[in-house]
């Protein structure tokens, strides 16, 4: 029998075609099936949709035959199907498009013939083992906790000093889970699975009993195929634990009972192109919606999540988390002493301070490891002639172009440009071309030249090694690295911000953030934010080995023209709750998220003038939609965004702020139809966008 079915296809985002296209069929097709059709003059990967067709009766005779079904798998399910329905509302993108990029690669290019070879080609499922992992004895705070997660359904956020062992919390509750379930399902999101390739292993470890099959990890590192494999596990119900990136969110897992999204506060969450979409919000949504129990955890917890779960006040509407706290660290390891270096009484330009060297000779003849954390990689930020002025600007950017001194070279980090270093000013001709400021190649050459008398034991030189993201870009060179500072290999460690997130350094006795100023004065509401998060992440690398940190006393070191600052003195007393206090309280008074709701414009263009153009026109058409009382939504003008030329390409933005989430929504979505109007009309804006909650102005 011929029936008409919706069908989402990969729409472009913007085009007029957003909606699920009409098609025929034969079989009786439930929503959720993935079929092939076609489109234009190509075949394509199509999603049924549960909408009735909206049939223009005009083309009812044009209506198109979808070619193939994806047989052998169930279809996905209602809640998946609902889950992709919000996020491409809710982050203003065409569901088509928001639904392919949440299905794994290969499968959009596969035929039914070539998927149906892939099924029978299923790895078979690994046997079980009887034999479990031994599980430590729970801290008391753990136990608590533990008690908490079964007693309440969430969502929660759990509160946990580095090294509290919120990751046993996460893993007892998923055993506890996958238990009492026999089909239940856990997700485990982190923000970065090459980072803390620690974890993993810890979860399959602990999971072995369920055979090798029953953990898949879920990032976009892997390779189509073995992106398709997890995803088939997921959805087919024999993987039991997915551990992923934040697209893994978007996995469709049919017995979905526990999602665990770990460093809730990491911006890595925030999918920063094409769909925008935050997999930390994505995941409360979802819990809700498939009756799933959530726990974001963190030791520095965003500000928004803090706010959602603030105490209970009478009168007040109740929180919408459930904070759990563990503030002791596992094995009583202390919290570092915070000590600050007043550079305004260093010699100028000093780089690492006499009292800073001073203590890193004495944890290391100590045999203890020392972090030093610069954000920011190469050699230099600048090359500089002192004849005539001329500096390493980027011709495409509005940046200058870093000095690598390992391979010689200019690079500019943001369009990639990278030519070998002039010999001689390319302006006058000068041979005495000098750097600017410094990096952490910088720091990894002078460590090493300053600490040239410092020996290890059997005599032979200091290691010093570097970790960012140029020592990394070979693959498995990470691991590799991280493993040799684990193994004592090496004595001090040089990085940007990926060392401080969630390694287990045991012998590190010494944390440094050599020049953390930039952050404190930023234009961004966030940066303070961020600043402390980093700080105190580091700073909870430090003493982890319990025996280590109460013989000699841990410290974190910080160089700094304003030691003063309130960050270093929340910073010095560990106080998260006093910092996020004192944040809150800034951003309330000033109405910013999370007092109220934000979403950004973009545009891009070959000059300003055309980007900003389009935007101050969609605004007025914005405004012409506020009624009169516009529940506070108010549209800004549009500026140039604070990296204003990449590439040669212009870019500026405009800020939309309400207080309330639902009006801003309901503006974004009727400005959509202006905005796409007003694409038409202006041909020189390249492409556009709107990121909503975006996490850096
Ligand atoms: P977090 O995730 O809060 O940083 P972890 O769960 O990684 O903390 O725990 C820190 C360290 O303490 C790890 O080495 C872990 O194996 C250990 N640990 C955690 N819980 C316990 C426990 N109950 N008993 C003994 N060691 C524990
Ligand atoms: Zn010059
Ligand atoms: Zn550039």
């Amino acid at each position: 029998m011929r029936r008409e079915i919706s069908v989402l296809v990969p729409t472009p985002a913007y085009s007029r075609l957003t909606g699920p296209l009409t098609y025929e069929t034969q079989e009786d097709l439930q929503p959720g099936c993935l079929v092939r059709v076609p489109l234009g003059q190509r075949d394509t990967l199509g999603l049924v949709w549960p909408q009735a067709p909206e049939q223009p009766a005009t083309s009812a005779h044009a209506l198109k035959a979808i070619h193939s079904v994806l047989h052998g798998i169930p279809p996905l399910s209602a809640h998946w199907l609902k889950l992709i329905d919000f996020a491409a509302h809710y982050y203003q993108r065409s569901a088509g498009e928001f639904a392919m990029a949440c299905l794994p690669p290969s499968l959009r290019d596969m035929t039914a013939l070539q998927f149906e070879r892939k099924l029978s080609r299923l790895k078979p499922l690994a046997p079980v083992s009887a034999e479990k992992a031994l599980q430590p004895p729970l801290t008391p705070e753990q136990t608590q906790v533990l008690a908490q997660l079964a007693q309440h359904s969430g969502p929660f956020l759990l509160h946990g000093n580095t090294g509290s062992g919120k990751t046993e919390v996460y893993l007892r509750r998923a055993a506890r889970m996958l238990e009492d379930t026999p089909q239940a399902q856990v997700l485990l999101l982190v923000p970065e699975i090459n980072l803390t390739p620690q974890l993993e292993a810890r979860v399959r470890q602990r999971f072995a009993h369920l055979g090798e099959t029953a953990i898949v990890a879920m990032h976009s590192a892997m390779t189509p195929a073995q992106r398709l494999n997890s995803w088939l596990a997921a959805h087919l119900g024999t993987a039991r634990i997915v551990l992923g990136t934040r697209l893994a969110v978007l996995a469709s897992m049919p017995e979905l009972k526990l999602i665990v999204v770990d460093e809730e506060h990491d911006p890595s969450y925030k999918q920063q192109e094409g769909a925008r979409y935050s997999a930390r919000d994505l995941a409360v949504y979802r819990g809700q919606l498939e009756g799933a129990q959530v726990l974001l955890g963190s030791a520095t917890p965003s500000l928004e999540s803090w706010h959602h779960s603030r105490a209970a006040v009478e009168g007040q509407p109740a929180p919408r988390y459930t904070r759990l706290s563990m503030p002791s660290r596992v094995g009583d390891g202390a919290l570092p002493m915070l000590r600050r270096v007043d550079m305004n009484n260093q010699p100028r330009k000093t780089l690492l301070s006499a009292p800073l060297l001073a203590a890193m000779r004495e944890r290391l003849g100590r045999q203890e490891q020392v972090l030093v954390l610069l954000n920011r990689r190469g050699y230099a930020p600048v090359l500089h002639c002192a004849e005539c002025g001329w500096k390493s600007e980027c011709p495409h950017c509005s940046a200058y172009r870093v000095f690598h001194k390992g391979d010689r070279t200019l690079r500019c980090h943001h369009c990639s440009l990278t030519q070998a270093v002039p010999r001689a000013c390319p302006a006058c001709g000068n041979q005495d071309i000098g750097v600017l400021g410094h990096g952490t190649e910088k720091v990894e050459e002078s460590l090493a030249e300053l600490l040239a008398d410092v020996k290890r034991p059997d005599g032979s030189p200091l290691r010093v090694a570097r970790i960012d993201a140029d020592s990394t870009r070979l693959k498995g060179e990470l691991v590799k690295q991280l493993a040799q500072v684990h193994d004592g290999e090496v004595d001090i460690l040089v990085g940007t911000q990926m060392v401080a997130k969630g390694h287990d350094f045991r012998r590190v006795s010494l944390v440094v953030a050599l020049n953390p100023d930039g952050a404190l004065f930023s234009a961004d509401f966030r940066a303070p934010e961020r600043l402390f998060s980093l700080l105190l992440q580091a700073a909870g690398r430090a003493g982890r080995d319990a025996q280590l940190g109460a013989a000699q006393g841990c410290e974190m070191w910080v160089q700094t023209f304003h030691p003063t600052h309130p960050v270093f003195e929340f910073l010095k007393r560990h106080d998260f709750a006093g910092f996020a206090a004192q944040q809150l309280l800034e951003r309330e008074q000033a109405g910013l998220p999370p007092f109220s709701f934000q979403a950004l414009l973009r545009a891009e263009a070959r000059t300003q003038q055309a980007a900003q153009d389009f935007l101050n026109a969609a605004k007025a058409l914005g405004e012409a939609r506020l009624p009169a009382d516009a529940g506070g939504l108010s549209v800004y003008p549009a500026v140039p965004m604070s990296m204003q030329r990449v590439a040669n390409v212009e870019r500026a933005q405009m800020l939309v702020e309400s207080p309330s989430r639902k009006y801003l929504q309901q503006f974004l979505a009727a400005w959509q139809d202006d905005l796409q109007q007003l694409r038409t009309q202006h041909k020189a804006v390249l492409r556009w966008a709107i990121d909503v909650d975006p996490l850096a102005i």
